[in-house]
């Protein structure tokens, strides 16, 4: 499996001067190879145009300053662009040619294989990148130990930050599923909270109205500036600021999330996703759930991937309506926050019923039978809700103990 960890880089101004021009002879270099292939009556194949790069240094000395491998990488990427534009065209789509870069559309360089080294020497981690330096990183999570870095793209996004993206790879016989998972959740992505799971826990996502608020007022003071003005482009970035900092606070929220799940559990069922509360939420909102809703399902697919635990997501049909205790179906409006079975008297909260649905059809999926757990004897009757600070700062303390603290808050 191929995944991506991204970190923020610290650059002093001189290396960031440093990697702004090589971002930029890489620009220069990837609109050369463009002009040529434009130029060739037939497309050479790319390791005949990587293969002409020494020579391209003879005259080209700017070449010379950058690591080798990165500018084959510049080679790749044209090529790379234009298999992309050729499947386009086969899907029956207009597309111009490949266009030409402009410094602002060209941010980013990419070290293949060599040429970079994660460092740490005395706690302080940097990134040693070759004919460029040592670079401050934060190193906010590991990189998993069974883990191979393949490659590592050094980027400068818009609101001015540099961030180090490192493709890794995780060899998979090390992450071999449990047979029989004995440590299994249930959890009901819900509307009003978070997330309810089948230990009793409901996760309340964090408040980012401040965010949201000053996010709207910068983007108001953005309005009334004179469009292409010093002071315009100023705000610009002021707004691109708070986007990014709503963006990561928001990812890095379901990063926790996703990852106390993958790691405290050996079987963790989801709905698959599907739109049916999201309805029932006004446009705005709406999106940001449905979006927040994937996304958290995507990092706890791969994190359960990564950890050897098993992801289930079940048929999302009915869980609110059905009793998690006998079966029936009882028809719920949203505003109904209680679960209580009028065939066999099985009380819960909302949520949690739904919960102990998606659990028991994971098991299903899975192949597990665990008719000796159901639900009435194990579910917590009452709502007891956990922050989703407390989630999050919690190390990997036993089931026993997060049951008790969560019911004495
Ligand atoms: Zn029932």
């Amino acid at each position: 499996m191929q995944y991506n960890y991204k970190y923020r880089l610290n650059p002093t101004e001189d290396v960031a001067e440093t990697l702004l021009h090589h971002v930029d002879t890489c620009r220069q270099l990837y609109n050369h190879v463009l002009h040529l292939l434009n130029e060739a009556d037939t497309i050479p194949a790319r390791y005949e145009v990587q293969g002409r790069l020494p020579d391209l240094k003879s005259w080209w000395t700017d070449l010379g300053g950058v690591h080798s491998k990165v500018l084959q990488m510049v080679v790749k990427r044209v090529y790379d662009n234009l298999s992309t534009l050729k499947a386009q065209k086969e899907n029956g789509r207009t597309v111009g040619m490949l266009k030409w870069k402009p410094p602002r559309e060209y941010r980013s360089l990419t070290y293949n294989q060599t040429g970079f080294k994660l460092k740490n020497t005395s706690g302080r981690p940097t990134l040693w990148l070759s004919k460029i330096g040592e670079i401050p990183i934060q190193f906010h999570r590991d990189i998993p130990e069974n883990a191979t870095i393949k490659q590592v793209t050094v980027k400068q996004e818009p609101t001015g930050g540099w961030y180090a993206t490192f493709g890794i790879d995780v060899d998979e016989a090390t992450t071999e599923k449990p047979e029989k998972p004995e440590q299994v959740v249930g959890i009901d992505v819900g509307i009003l909270k978070y997330a309810h799971d089948t230990d009793g826990y409901a996760i309340e996502g964090p408040d980012f109205s401040e965010e949201r608020e000053r996010l709207e007022r910068v983007q108001r003071d953005l309005s009334r500036k004179e469009r292409g003005s010093a002071n315009w482009k100023k705000q610009r970035r002021v707004v691109a600021e708070c986007h990014a900092d709503l963006k990561r606070k928001r990812r890095d929220f379901l990063h926790k999330l996703s990852n106390y799940y993958a790691t405290e559990y050996d079987l963790v069922a989801v709905e698959d996703l599907d739109a049916k509360g999201l309805v029932e939420l006004p446009g705005n909102s709406r999106n940001r759930a449905g979006a927040a809703w994937g996304t958290f399902l995507r990092m706890l697919k791969y994190k359960c991937e990564r950890e050897g635990t098993h992801f289930v997501a079940v048929d999302p049909k009915d869980t609110t309506k059905e009793c998690a205790s006998c079966g029936v179906k009882t028809d719920k409006p949203l505003w109904v926050r209680e679960h209580s079975c009028p065939s066999c008297g099985f009380e819960a909260d909302r949520d949690a019923n739904a919960a102990w649905n998606i659990l028991s059809r994971g098991l299903e999926d899975v192949g597990v039978g665990y008719s000796e757990s159901t639900p009435v004897e194990t579910a917590l009757p009452v709502d007891t809700p956990v922050s989703a600070k407390r989630v999050v700062e919690t190390g990997s303390p036993t089931l026993k103990e997060r049951t008790a603290s969560a019911v004495s808050e």
